[in-house]
């Protein structure tokens, strides 16, 4: 049975943050969760980034359907997903992009944009593709590479942040830079419960 998404899947800021956030507790062998394991999750999360408006100007090349993905279609995008994750995992915590990452990120987008057609959107800036065109999974992978090169670009990529208890990847666009957790309302709450448990629970009995 595939996930049910909800809004609180999408709070990274950006596709590709979101993509790579479908993984959860990254740092955490014993807890880590991934929530792409078969082509339907993957259409089912691409849908849910346009329901949410997480795809933002991608969204026209995010409508793709489970049985367009064979298996080689759902291993280059978790290939993908690994490269975004690498990439601003290392900005966010050594506030210094691996070379690496961004050479895997941007073969990635070369390798889809050679396979498929892209235009320049509305805006002159962001790429969109002609509704009439038939959407693969190759303009699913074009648009979240992109997605992730033009962050990169962005000074929003001084903004980046992981959650302490999660490890997902966000932009936080807080004033103050003062946002600490992908979502209050989930892991800022958690975390809270954990310290109150912690602070009155009684002590060890010898
Ligand atoms: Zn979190």
């Amino acid at each position: 049975m595939t996930f049910s998404w909800t809004q609180r899947q999408f709070v990274g800021g950006a596709l590709c943050l979101d993509f790579a956030n479908t993984v959860f507790y990254a740092n955490d062998a014993e807890r880590r969760g991934d929530r792409l394991r078969h082509a339907s999750d993957i259409a089912s999360w691409l849908e849910a980034a346009c329901r949410f408006g997480a795809a933002g100007c991608y969204a026209p090349m995010l409508a793709v359907a489970a049985d367009a993905f064979d298996v080689a279609a759902v291993a280059d995008m978790l290939t993908l997903r690994q490269a975004v994750d690498d990439l601003f995992r290392a900005v966010a915590i050594e506030h210094a992009p691996s070379s690496l990452a961004m050479r895997r990120v941007l073969f990635e987008l070369g390798s889809a944009l050679s396979q498929t057609e892209i235009a320049t959107g509305p805006d002159g800036l962001f790429p969109t593709l002609a509704a009439s065109r038939p959407q693969t999974p190759v303009t699913a992978r074009a648009a979240i590479a992109h997605s992730a090169i033009a962050l990169s670009a962005s000074p929003l990529s001084g903004r980046l942040k992981t959650c302490p208890n999660c490890s997902w990847i966000f932009v936080d666009r807080s004033r103050n830079a003062s946002r600490l957790w992908c979502d209050m309302l989930t892991c800022g709450n958690r975390a809270k419960a954990r310290r109150y448990h912690e602070v009155h629970r009684e002590p060890a009995k010898t």
